[in-house]
């Protein structure tokens, strides 16, 4: 038999699977979806491969793919006893290679965790080899001196029929955590134990354990410690004590101290909704519903139902707002039937998590991007909330966007699915209109005391004379007011650092990284300017580097520096500032968080991350400190994003009886996303920007990709890109249309000149096959050095 291998070569990549002999020791134990070490190139080099397909070698021998089954190598080492991938996963890696431009095998590692992706050299350890000799010295059988493949095969033949216990990679010590148990095996041969009084130890544990019955299971090192390792040898070594070691999840503090919670009773909008979703099957759904409108007691239900039916459910939420208070609402319901995956998870834990599903353990995954890929059986319901969301696309490659998967595996499994915003993405409210989508609204906040709070925009070119640093006078004022009341204030500023740059008075000199065309960012706390975009860091200058002069000032502000501003104005309020630098320890987001939910602060300070799924009563005001900076990006979803955001963070205030109010401070109070941020208009803003979209040919009308063509050398970017325009020009109808080559807005980042081009079109035939030309360029060995990045619908410029 031959098994084809899609290899993972970072250096060389390809979607054509490689040939490997299956020798006659793994027959019984290889499958497709397996991952296997195949040697590979010259040097036999131990690669890490999927087995994609088992064919029998006089199948191999037809069609074009002649192979010379004699210069065939052979797999080296299985990895797993039962496939990794399962049928449904590999058909639907096939499907996204289809729409997304990466070589297979970067998609076949994105759905699976981490752990599973790291390539060993070695599989089976040294121990593992002891642990086989001493089954076979019982045995009288015969012994192994090295791993060869008669070795291995009988080895995890004796793991799969329980004999012995391997450190095998997938259950390697590593990659799985087991508590060491003691317990008892025969009461009577523990009285009947005699000992010398001189065996002080072993007559402790001895009455020990006859006092401690009870439970008959205690922890290994608790008796290590009590009694020592020896004492307990002998007394296994009598057959009256046994070893055992228990799987424990890595993950599982997450789901204790959490208090069950049971279904709220739905009001009249929601209840239009669910019953809409539960009685449907293989159907789609928007779920447009305003901040607080209840739509997450919408997912929990439906999720109730669907299990109630025997099925499973997804529910994909933003990584930011995958805190403890958004997973504990679902663990309050399903309790350890949930799983949990998202990033902040380690290696262990997700592994953990991973296999409780495999295993079927799981019947709610809650998670970020990645958990679309959650191997689930007989999923009923899959649902997306704030499917607007430009996190639910990966921004590395796979380039994939989780909605289409979603979409993929809802027809697989004939699930439902829910797609939930206050503010959808155009392209799903465009196709909603268009009745693909069943459009379902809730217009009104679902806790009965809560109203949607009120908003004014404050024009910053009136407020300019009165301004001191960052604020107008009327949000001081404000601000002054609720802490009086010993209310709550969120402030939002969507840009972290002191300053945004830093610049010489006297001969302009403005510091920039040499890597990347951006300039650098004050930041206070480490006292560096850093740059945003490749991490770079260096002091302060003291003195202009272009002029020596020491008339160095600061402009702009980011987070940093209005936290200076705000202790300097309210010395007596606490103040919480939540940004990328404050939240880059493990757990560092939810402690501010429950900080501030607990009332350990007055104002929390923050980047966009607080826009997200807070949901504090104690929150009266709202204040966006500069609603321009999304609005000015060169991007054609600018006004969309500020929309979005406003509409978001404006959703923090006013969640309970006290009332809510949010202040808007803008350069541009007459453009239309703000103006309608501030009326909530969804619709309103929503036939606006759909019409410039449409008079623009930008999507919903039109479908976009975008290239960027990646080189050291910029002439030699430059060169290439011109290459690619015109390979495009060549296979392309004349319908399409296409833009560029241009420097990106950001022209140089890691030392590297980036050209894009856009492809706008309707319908195009033979889009796939040009795009795949491209993306093939970079396997030519004069190409080396070049980058070509190819994003289907791109969600950033
Ligand atoms: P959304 O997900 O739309 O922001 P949530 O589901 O978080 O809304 O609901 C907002 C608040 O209203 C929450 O505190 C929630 O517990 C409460 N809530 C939701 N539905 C109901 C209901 N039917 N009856 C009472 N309270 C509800
Ligand atoms: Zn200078
Ligand atoms: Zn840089």
């Amino acid at each position: 038999m031959i098994a084809k291998v899609v290899v993972d070569v970072p250096t060389m990549q390809t979607d054509k699977p490689f040939s490997y002999l299956i020798p006659n020791e793994f027959a019984s134990l290889v499958g497709i979806g397996m991952r296997v070490h195949v040697p590979f190139g010259k040097s036999n080099r131990l690669m890490q491969g999927f087995i994609v397909d088992i064919v029998s070698i006089t199948d191999a021998h037809i069609g074009q793919d002649e192979i010379a089954v004699k210069t065939l190598k052979s797999i080296s080492e299985v990895l797993d006893f039962e496939p990794v991938l399962n049928d449904e996963q590999l058909e639907l890696a096939g499907a996204m290679r289809q729409t997304v431009f990466a070589y297979k095998i970067s998609i076949l590692k994105a759905m699976l965790p981490n752990l599973l992706n790291s390539s060993y050299d070695k599989v089976l350890t040294t121990t593992d080899l002891t642990i086989a000799n001493r089954y076979f010295d019982g045995k009288k059988g015969k012994r192994f001196s090295s791993l060869d493949k008669q070795a291995q095969a009988l080895m995890m033949k004796l793991h799969r029929d329980g004999k012995i216990k391997l450190s095998y990679i997938a259950e390697s010590k590593a990659a799985i955590k087991v508590v060491k148990r003691v317990s008892l095996v025969d009461i009577d041969l523990l009285n009947d134990l005699e000992l010398t009084a001189r065996a002080t130890k072993r007559l402790e544990l001895k009455q020990f354990l006859q006092a401690h019955l009870a439970g008959d299971d205690w922890s290994y090192t608790e008796l290590v410690a009590m009694f020592s390792r020896e004492v307990i040898k002998f007394f296994i070594s009598k057959n009256i004590l046994k070893l055992t070691e228990i799987e424990v999840s890595r993950a599982k503090d997450y789901f204790e101290k959490v208090t069950p919670d049971d279904h709220k009773v739905l009001n009249p909008e929601q209840m239009v909704a669910y019953q809409a979703i539960t009685q449907s099957q293989d159907k789609t759904f928007l779920l447009e519903g305003v901040t607080g409108s209840g739509k997450t007691e919408i997912y929990l239900q439906v999720i109730a139902h669907a299990i109630s039916q025997g099925k499973t459910a997804i529910m994909l939420v933003p990584e930011i707002s995958l805190t403890p208070l958004m997973t504990n609402r679902f663990i309050a319901r399903f309790g350890d039937h949930v799983a949990i995956m998202h990033s902040g998870l380690s290696d262990g834990e997700k592994y953990d998590e991973w296999r409780k599903i495999v295993a079927g353990q799981a019947k709610v995954v809650v998670g970020a991007r990645s958990a679309i890929f959650a191997p689930l059986k007989n999923i009923g319901i899959i649902i997306i909330d704030e499917e607007h969301e430009t996190s639910y696309k990966q921004d590395s490659n796979p380039r994939y966007h989780a909605r289409d998967v979603a979409i993929w595996r809802a027809k697989y499994h004939g699930a439902s699915l829910v797609l939930g915003s206050a503010t959808p993405s155009l392209e799903t409210r465009a196709r909603a209109q268009k009745g693909v989508y069943q459009l379902l609204r809730l217009t009104h906040r679902a806790n009965s005391d809560a109203q949607l709070p009120v908003i004014k925009l404050l024009d910053m070119r009136q407020h300019l004379t009165d301004q001191s640093g960052s604020f107008s006078k009327l949000m001081l004022d404000k601000i002054s007011e609720k802490l009086a009341k010993h209310e709550q204030v969120v402030l939002m500023l969507n840009r972290r650092g002191y300053s945004s740059f830093i610049m010489c008075r006297d001969c302009g000199f403005v510091p920039d990284c040499p890597n990347c065309d951006i300039s650098l960012t004050l930041h206070m706390d480490t006292k560096t300017l850093n740059c945003h975009y490749c991490g770079r860091t260096q002091p302060i200058p003291y003195r202009c580097p272009n002029c020596e002069s020491s008339q160095i000032r600061y402009y702009g502000s980011g987070t940093q520096k209005v936290e200076a501003e705000l202790l300097d104005l309210f010395p007596d309020a606490r103040i919480l500032r939540m940004d990328v630098d404050t939240t880059k320890k493990k757990g560092a987001h939810e402690r501010i968080l429950s900080a501030f939910g607990s009332g350990e602060a007055d104002i929390l300070l923050g980047t966009q991350m607080i826009a997200k799924g807070l949901d504090f009563p104690n929150v009266t005001l709202v204040g966006v400190i500069n609603a321009d900076t999304a609005l000015n990006l060169p991007d054609f979803r600018s006004s969309e994003r500020t929309f979005q955001l406003l509409t978001q963070v404006a959703g923090r205030a006013g969640r309970a009886q006290k009332k809510g109010e949010v202040l808007i401070q803008t350069f541009n109070p007459d453009h239309y996303a703000i103006q309608l941020a501030g009326t909530q208009n969804y619709e309103a803003f929503y036939k606006q920007e759909m019409e410039f979209r449409r008079k623009l040919n930008y999507p919903p009308y039109f479908f976009t990709v975008q290239l960027v063509i990646s080189h050291q050398d910029e002439a030699v970017a430059v060169k290439k890109s011109y290459e690619v325009m015109a390979l495009l020009q060549e296979q392309l109808s004349d319908q399409a249309r296409l833009l560029g080559p241009i420097p990106k807005p950001i022209s140089r980042t890691h030392n590297l000149y980036h050209y894009q081009l856009l492809i706008k079109y309707r319908f195009e035939p033979g889009l796939e096959k040009a795009l795949n030309t491209v993306l093939d360029m970079t396997q030519a060995r004069e190409n080396k050095a070049l980058r070509i990045m190819i994003d289907n619908e791109p969600q950033n410029f």
